[in-house]
């Protein structure tokens, strides 16, 4: 079997593990199904010639030396947990893909540097409300306060789950690479956007991770009757609410150029009845962007339409901040050389921006990174009918492989 069926197979097996009455999968992280995906997983990584370990929080490190000591290493990889019925291929098709192209690369001989495959434990958020954790603690960015406190839906700790399944939390400290150890982290991941689809074009070459700038905003009107309260004496909170979510698209309209989104995905109103003029509305405010300059502008320019909006309407409207991430760039000379192996490999693509999280961005604090997105049907992920066509993983794994071989080959840096 060639590498692309091997990879297609691995994908199809894979997908029974957790799998639901419709169809997706079920597998979050330090659950049963979990493990058996990563036991799995373990068992191609050895078949395949790679020394396999384990770090404390359970990512997977599979490793292939090279021929020069004291090179760092060349690490691929992605995640192999899922959200609650989710589909077969956001996470897996990297791992697959990733260990495919490792198999692929040892036939064509030793390669200057060590391969590493790498599968993050705990990328999705699902299970408690961390996401990409994996990576984070690999990176030494992990909140570990944060996560000592973390519970699931039935009241599990994070730190009981791990024990369950045989890790330690406090050890997590130890599961830290050190700067130098590896040269860069790649990762081919599905797009989870339509927009390669509308373009037309099998595979993208990521040039930035968006983050966002998150907020909980609480306005404070009058609640009344409905019918005894005449028009002009109302302090009416859902229609200061409703211009306020206009006044967030257009900064996002305005903003658009610069690769800002900005969206009230969420508006609560208060008491909520049908004849109470609205005394109170919580809306939450989610601005995602690939430069934090760019989104600090649009911030404060929603910000401020916020101080006219309460100012107009007569009622405060309090901004609670929910967090800033920082936006991660790929590291241009790696944009490069995967642009240019497209060009070599006869596979169309385009640069993208990723406005969904990566573990990739949190591998940008040990060395240089790049992605590569397939094109997935219709944008759909994180729902248990994401697909992505077989020919368009296969010219991600032929863009993943030669990347890799590339950078493999290098001799300088780290
Ligand atoms: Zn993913």
């Amino acid at each position: 079997m060639d590498d692309k069926n091997w990879m297609m197979e691995a994908l199809k097996h894979l997908s029974r593990i957790g799998r639901t009455g419709q169809d997706g999968s079920n597998r979050l992280a330090f659950t049963k199904e979990d493990a058996e995906a990563r036991a799995y997983f373990k068992g191609l990584m050895t078949e395949s010639g790679l020394a396999v370990r384990e770090d404390a929080f359970g990512n997977i490190i599979g490793r292939l030396e090279g021929s020069e000591p004291g090179l760092a290493a060349v690490a691929t990889g992605s995640h192999l947990d899922t959200v609650p019925n989710g589909g077969h291929y956001d996470g897996m098709a990297g791992c697959a893909a990733s260990l495919a192209a490792v198999r692929s690369l040892r036939r064509r001989g030793t390669l200057r540097r060590p391969l590493e495959v790498i599968v993050f434990q705990m990328e999705e958020s699902s299970r408690f409300s961390l996401a990409t954790f994996g990576s984070k603690v690999m990176a030494g960015k992990a909140d570990l306060d944060l996560a000592r406190r973390a519970k699931d839906k039935e009241g599990i700790s994070l730190p009981d789950a791990m024990r369950a399944q045989g890790y330690d939390f406090e050890a997590l400290p130890r599961a830290g690479r050190k700067k130098g150890e590896l040269a860069c982290f790649v990762e081919m991941h599905i797009e989870q956007s339509p927009i390669l689809e509308e373009k037309g074009l099998p595979v993208g070459i990521v040039t930035a991770i968006a983050a966002p700038i998150r907020s909980r905003v609480e306005i404070t009107g009058k609640a009344s009757h409905s019918g005894s309260t005449v028009m002009n004496n109302r302090l009416d909170a859902l229609v200061t609410a409703a211009d306020l979510v206009l006044a967030v698209r257009a900064v996002g309209n305005r903003f658009s150029r610069r690769e800002i989104v900005a969206t009230v995905g969420n508006l609560v109103v208060r008491p909520g009845a049908m004849n109470v003029v609205p005394g109170g509305a919580e809306l939450w405010i989610d601005l995602r962007g690939t430069s934090r300059e760019a989104m600090d502008e649009a911030q404060a320019a929603i910000l401020k339409a916020a101080e006219g909006l309460a100012a107009k309407h007569g009622m405060p409207v309090v901004f609670h901040p929910l967090g800033a991430d920082d936006p991660v760039r790929m590291t241009p000379g790696i944009v490069d050389l995967m642009g240019e192996a497209s060009r070599d490999l006869r596979i169309p693509s385009t640069p993208i921006v990723s406005g969904a999280g990566h573990d990739t961005m949190n591998m940008a604090a040990l060395g240089e990174v790049g992605m590569i997105f397939v094109r997935n049907r219709d944008g759909l992920s994180h729902h248990h009918e994401e697909y992505a066509a077989p020919e368009d993983l296969m010219s991600g794994l032929d863009l993943l492989t030669e990347t890799l071989y590339r950078l493999a080959m290098r001799a300088e840096g780290s």
